[in-house]
């Protein structure tokens, strides 16, 4: 590192407020919140009027959400000032910030649809070009790809908050995190990860070999004691070195589940082998990928409430829901300057949970475990709506099963599912123990009782004969005239 790197690293650490948060604080995320309150608090005399207190002294549940209001109405005349898209939105739906009071009046702002952001991102740009210190394209199929802009202070607030969320898991100086995505262009998560270790003083590796003995290498190199990756990644680098090499004696402190939902049988073979908690983390890129993280008592995901207002509302409707019901995570981004958007719809499926949670966080509110996407959910049968992580439950516990993939046919009137399965396990067994599994879900069941389904097929693939792809789709719909959802948001 030269010198000037370094006064520049020095800067910036100074600057983070999660640099004063002692490292392996179990409640780091919650008090960096809290401490944004508190700033906030002492410079707005809004705020205090809307917290109606003149000291703050303790901060409770409530006091989180109303600073969530006042953050929403000040980030709500700023775009309306400064994007073409939400001054025209909203003016046309008559609607003005201080219009938003309580959290039901949310309600009348209406919804974003990513559709919008990726047909016209310049008039969602709230500051000067020059002012944007990193824009970006998503990746994604041609007109799902959308650009974003980010200032300097939007990196910084980024990387501070993944900084906070990783003392939360237990991280100090002592650890390294090895950074386990596959290399992408543009917005790289491995790259704020990075950034995120240097200013809280933590070590990292970024490691995105799809190759299972160099990541264990990577391991035993640089004596790794955190991992992060995609959901599919870790759990295959878990099932394919367990019979290789004693995970236990690594000493992991965590393994935290990224971009993709984890389900109970991935977590439970992962802690069986690595003898460590795993973690889900939820993130948006349209977000600045870091939202959320769940904590060891496995009931939800932590939210950055200081800088996301999320909500849970029924995607046919739009009205919210209530507290652990599930229905589309709706999420507004309260700090951001370049891009930021207001009310964006996720199509994820999830709930919002209100604290405490049993780890001691009291004020920070949840999201539920993802359970997929919307367009990832279909229906077989007479209607059963079936979604990868139902058959994830069902798949990932028979023994010597690393990955599936599911082709829905129709022939006649009848589905046909053929699930296609990597494992490394005697074919016979597995064959019989996956449909026996399969079999057994309610779903299936129900559908085959009507007629509707034939008996489901297995074939089988032995582990390594196809080649680890990222974000491939687990359910392939191959149905004729189906509806299926993400053409209708074309
Ligand atoms: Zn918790």
């Amino acid at each position: 590192m030269s010198i000037s790197q370094r006064v520049k690293l020095a800067i910036v650490r100074r600057r983070l407020s999660s640099s004063k948060i002692a490292s392996g604080s179990e409640s780091a995320l919650e008090i960096w919140e809290q401490n944004k309150l508190r700033a906030d608090f002492k410079r707005s005399a809004e705020l205090r009027k809307a917290i109606d207190r003149d000291d703050l002294g303790t901060i409770e549940r409530p006091d989180m959400r109303e600073y969530q209001l006042y953050k929403f109405r000040m980030q709500m005349a700023n775009v309306m000032e400064n994007s073409y898209y939400y001054r025209k939105k909203y003016e046309a739906a008559g609607v003005k910030p201080e219009d938003i009071r309580t959290w039901d009046d949310l309600q009348k702002v209406p919804l974003t649809e990513p559709a919008d952001l990726a047909a016209e991102p310049f008039t969602f740009l709230c500051v000067s070009q020059s002012k944007v210190m990193r824009a970006f394209t998503t990746s994604g199929t041609t007109g799902t790809r959308k650009r974003l802009f980010y200032t300097q202070n939007d990196v910084l607030n980024i990387i501070d908050s993944i900084a906070a969320a990783l003392k939360t898991v237990g991280m100090t100086e002592k650890d390294t995190l090895q950074i386990m995505f596959p290399a992408v262009a543009a917005w790289d998560p491995g790259l704020m990860l990075d950034s995120a270790c240097k200013v809280a003083g933590m070590r990292s590796v970024v490691s995105s070999t799809v190759d299972i003995d160099e990541q264990v290498q990577a391991m035993k190199d640089n004596g790794t004691s955190v991992m992060i990756g995609l959901t599919s990644f870790l759990y295959r680098v878990t099932v394919l070195a367990r019979d290789k090499y004693d995970l236990r004696s690594f000493g992991m402190k965590a393994i935290i589940c990224s971009a993709e939902p984890l389900s109970e049988a991935m977590r439970k073979e992962m802690i069986s082998s690595w003898g460590c908690p795993v973690l889900a983390q939820y993130g948006m890129t349209e977000m600045g990928l870091a939202t959320s993280i769940e904590c060891d008592e496995y009931d939800g995901l932590h939210l950055n409430d200081a800088d996301f207002l999320v909500e849970c509302v029924d995607p046919e409707t739009g009205k919210h829901v209530g507290d652990r019901e599930p229905g589309e995570l709706v999420f507004t981004s309260l700090s951001m300057e370049g891009s930021p958007l207001l009310r964006y719809r996720s199509y994820d499926l999830s709930c919002t949970i209100e604290p405490p949670c049993g780890c001691g966080f009291r004020t920070v509110g949840k999201i539920g475990k993802v359970q997929g996407r919307l367009d990832a959910q279909t229906k077989i049968g007479y209607g059963q709506k079936i979604f990868p992580l139902l058959f994830d439950e069902a798949i990932l516990p028979v023994p010597g099963v690393v990955s599936y993939t599911v082709l829905l046919e129709r022939e006649g009137f009848r589905d046909r599912l053929t699930f296609t399965v990597e494992h490394d396990g005697n074919e016979d067994e597995v064959r019989a123990k996956v449909l026996e599994a399969l079999n057994a879900l309610d779903e299936v069941q129900s559908a085959r009782e009507n007629d509707l389904i034939l008996e489901p097929v297995v074939t089988l693939i032995p582990a390594g004969s196809v080649e680890f792809a990222p974000k491939s789709k687990t359910i392939i719909d191959r149905r004729p005239n189906y509806d299926a959802p993400e053409k209708r948001r074309a």
